[in-house]
């Protein structure tokens, strides 16, 4: 007698009365086409998939939340491929801004120790931590978006530790992005020193890795600043995620200076 064994298929994560009309009220995601919202469904249903949630300090995790943080986390990847994302394979929730104090490594190799409150963290080899009140406002178009600052980060970890340059396309050349965002970096950390008020999050002029997860934020909520303040950094990042913003968000004021 042959016995055949049946898969039953897991259940659709994105099978949810609350999507797809969720993702089409939040105006992060708002003039993709068809085809660009089709990719998104399949990123995010690979990432909820594939990857581990956990709420932490009380955080109650529930279907709705992880849409909300799936369709950012996707949308930088929609023309990357989910291997963009394999390296890792957790999420941790809070229910607040969390306090951090695990040692860590800066470019230079030196070890830093302290307390940080953070509303978000990529680790190295490790997890992406959220805060949730943060990541539920990510979807307005204001620059802010810890959920994509925090995915920049691990597109950038994918070819060692976060300094600023992920591997690059083939189509690309590192000449063009060295230069893009060294020029581009110089000029807003000698705006800051020099005591102008700049339309972007100072926290960029952190380092170069913070420079580009926050730019990238910008990219993807505010395009037409980014294309504006920094034109050859908006065309790399053009390239980098294969999707153009500038051409689907309509042209919105930065909501305040810094
Ligand atoms: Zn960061």
């Amino acid at each position: 007698m042959l016995n055949l064994l049946r898969r039953t298929p897991p259940p659709d994560p994105l099978a949810h009365p609350a999507w797809p009309e969720l993702g089409r009220q939040m105006p992060l995601l708002s003039g993709l086409g068809d085809c660009e919202w089709w990719r998104l469904e399949a990123r995010m249903r690979h990432f909820l998939t594939n990857k581990a949630f956990h709420g932490v300090e009380g955080f109650a995790l529930s279907q709705r939340r992880l849409l909300q943080i799936a369709a950012q986390a996707c949308l930088p990847i929609i023309n990357l491929g989910d291997k963009a994302y394999a390296d890792w394979n957790e999420v941790i929730l809070y229910p607040h801004a969390f306090v951090n104090r695990t040692p860590w490594r800066d470019e230079a190799g030196l070890v830093h120790e302290g307390e940080w409150v953070l509303a978000g963290q990529a680790r190295q080899d490790g997890p992406i931590l959220l805060a949730w009140p943060d990541a539920q406002r990510g979807p307005i178009l204001d620059g802010r978006n810890v959920v994509i600052h925090e995915c920049a980060h691990k597109l950038d970890m994918l070819n060692g530790t976060a300094n600023g340059f992920p591997p690059l396309h083939a189509s690309m050349h590192a000449t063009d992005w060295t230069r893009a965002f060294e020029t581009g970096y110089v000029d807003f950390t000698g705006r800051l020193a020099r005591g102008e008020t700049v339309p972007i999050d100072p926290y960029a002029a952190e380092n170069p890795a913070e420079f580009f997860a926050v730019l990238s934020e910008y990219f993807f909520e505010l395009p037409h600043l980014v294309h504006d303040q920094y034109p050859t950094i908006y065309e790399q990042l053009r390239q980098f995620y294969r999707q153009d913003p500038g051409e689907r968000l309509p042209l919105i004021d930065p909501p305040s200076l810094f």
